[in-house]
């Protein structure tokens, strides 16, 4: 079977390029290993460029119980510090975020299959590439979009992270008092050894989404009830906020080995990386899913224009070398004990270095596009 491209992954990244290329008539095959969408370890911010983006792609966060953010807020030791956000957000379950981008590749004519895992990608002389999958079936096509996220296929993996990190995401239930409390703000807490976001999204529930070192993990016997425990000692903030809670899944799903800082440099001919195949910002600026849709966009502009691969990776990881850098500074910062210790406190002073920062993280321009205002009653 031959298409003019190929999408391995069919996450935030390689439905949004799907659906950008079926759209200007180009024929798509994109293989999705799971059957079906379901829970993956991500915070669920979405940032007003992805807002945009998501749009712009005929997507209606909104009408799919998307929950506006206006507040983010951070506690670290016994201090906490909140400033309204200083652009549109909301946040969204992955599970309703993939169902709709999946959907909106199907009506846009992509041949999606689901439930079929890519297992090697290699080129042939005559310069196909040529993807077999865990059925034996082998699809070819002169044209391959890597978006398979945190998974690594063979012979195209990224280096390995050295901190060793370990993320968890877990759906709780709040208490009647904490839900208020917590009403429309997207909270960052930190703790030695990582940091943690709670936020509400649809359905009444709440989002905890942590990254530790694996060190950390390990000290905790590595069981969630004792890194739980530790990172609520650390952060008083988060004990309070979980006091009472309802978990909500039987236990955390969980990813390791994340290569915060990565983004790639080259690629063979023929090859687009996106997504987080194609760049990993450290998680606390909820800007990932703004990045997928941004670099699924712009290779999707790059191969219908007849920029090579090899011409646009490069380019693309210029132009987000500086803001890719500050996040890390950033991100090493949070990580200091020190810096932990007096942040709430220069926040409370300056509550605008919180916007600055918020701002200066930001990676990405979204589409050309005005996406419809978020409010309370929208929703
Ligand atoms: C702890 C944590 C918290 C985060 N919080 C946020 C946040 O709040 N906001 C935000 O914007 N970003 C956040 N991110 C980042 C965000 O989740 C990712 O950047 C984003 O999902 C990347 O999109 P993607 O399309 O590259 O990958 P994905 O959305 O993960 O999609 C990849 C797809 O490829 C499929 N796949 C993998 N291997 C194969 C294979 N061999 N064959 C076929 N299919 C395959 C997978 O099943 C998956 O559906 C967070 C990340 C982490 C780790």
């Amino acid at each position: 079977m031959q298409d003019e491209v190929l999408i391995l992954g069919g996450g935030v990244a390689g439905c949004a390029a799907s659906i950008a290329l079926a759209r200007k008539g180009r024929s798509v095959t994109l293989i999705e290993r799971e059957p079906s969408p379901r829970h993956k370890v991500c915070g669920e911010f979405l940032s007003g460029e992805a807002l945009e983006d998501l749009h712009a792609l005929g997507i209606d966060v909104a009408s799919l119980g998307a929950v506006p953010l206006n507040y983010v807020r951070l506690a670290a030791a016994r201090r906490a510090a909140e400033a309204p956000l200083p652009f549109p957000a909301a946040s969204l379950t992955r599970k309703a975020l993939d169902t709709a981008l999946i959907a909106a590749a199907v009506a846009a004519g992509v041949n999606v299959l689901r439930g079929r895992s890519v297992q090697s990608l290699s080129r042939t002389t005559g310069g196909l590439w040529t993807a077999r999958v865990d059925d034996g079936a082998v699809y070819e096509a002169p044209t391959v979009f890597l978006a398979t996220g945190k998974h690594d296929l063979r012979g195209h993996a990224r280096p390995k992270d050295p901190h060793q990190w370990v993320a968890f995401k877990m759906y709780y239930r709040l208490s009647e008092g904490q839900k208020t409390d917590l009403a429309d703000a997207s909270e960052l807490m930190l703790y030695s050894g990582g940091y943690g976001g709670v936020q509400p999204v649809e359905g009444g529930v709440v989002n905890f989404c942590c990254v530790v070192e694996r060190r950390l993990f390990a000290r905790a016997g590595l069981r969630w009830e004792g890194l739980l425990r530790k990172m609520q000692q650390d952060c008083p903030h988060l004990a309070m906020r979980l006091e009472g809670a309802e978990p909500l899944l039987e236990k955390p799903i969980t990813v390791t080995h994340i290569p915060y800082g990565y983004i790639r440099r080259m690629t063979e001919d023929g090859l687009y990386c996106i997504g987080d195949q194609a760049a990993v910002i450290p998680s606390f600026t909820g800007d990932g899913i703004s990045i997928a849709l941004h670099t699924a966009r712009q290779a999707a502009a790059a191969y219908l224009a007849a920029e090579p691969a090899p011409v646009f990776q490069p380019k693309l990881r210029s132009a987000m070398l500086p803001q890719m850098r500050l996040a890390e500074v950033a991100a090493n910062g949070l990580n200091n004990g020190l810096a932990r210790a007096v942040l709430p406190f220069c926040l409370r002073v300056w509550p605008g270095a919180m916007r600055v920062t918020a701002k200066l993280t930001r990676v990405t321009q979204p589409a050309a596009t005005v996406a419809p205002q978020l409010s309370a009653n929208s929703i």
